[in-house]
């Protein structure tokens, strides 16, 4: 599915403020899926996920999985438009937009999905749990297997992270997800 399916999507209020609506990048046969929670001013401006200092960041991380992220994954968000002043989306634009998202996973098909933060995580699983306490246990959404971690903008925030104990955190989180996808008989496409 691409952005000309969805076209000029008017479904919930973010169309208002939008530029561009960000659908989604990578390989669509990609055995690992990132989901984050929506477009921030970068992505709206560009039309493209996680390309500001969060998505060099992400990139980054990918990069240390061994993958390449135009190649070997899937980027997307809960909503693909973005939310006026970076706010978290609201129930009634999630419930809008989530069947995009759905639907994106129904033809990658991933082996993983890796939830970015808390509200793309809170979004997806329906549950209100702290990040650090859903990130490093597998769950799932709509039967894959689904891994809760931090989203690289709150990595970014190193005030808040002065010993690097969230960065750790994480990348033990994508290390449990290269050890689920090698046991599933799949290191990369
Ligand atoms: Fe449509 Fe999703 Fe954009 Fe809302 S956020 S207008 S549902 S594409």
């Amino acid at each position: 599915m691409q952005t000309d399916v969805i076209g000029a999507c008017t479904r919930c209020k973010l169309h208002r403020g939008r530029n561009h609506l960000v659908f989604g990048v990578g390989n669509p046969d990609a055995d690992l899926v990132f989901v984050g929670e929506g477009p921030g001013e970068d992505e709206d401006r560009t039309g493209v996920p996680f390309v500001g200092r969060a998505g060099q960041l992400l990139t980054k991380m990918i990069g240390a999985m061994g993958r390449d992220r135009d190649r070997d994954v899937y980027i997307c968000n809960v909503v693909k438009c973005r939310p006026p002043n970076n706010r978290k989306p609201e129930a009634d634009e999630v419930d809008a937009c989530v069947g995009f998202l759905d639907a994106q996973l129904a033809i990658v098909k991933p082996k993983v999905i890796v939830g970015l933060g808390a509200t793309a995580c809170h979004a997806l699983l329906q549950t209100t749990t702290p990040i650090s306490k859903l990130r490093g246990r597998f769950t799932t959404y709509k039967g894959i297997p689904f891994m809760p971690t931090y989203h690289p903008r709150y990595l970014l925030r190193e005030e808040r992270d002065p010993d690097k104990k969230r960065r750790r955190e994480a990348w033990e989180d994508l290390k449990a997800v290269m050890q689920r996808l090698q046991a599933a008989g799949s290191g990369g496409n």
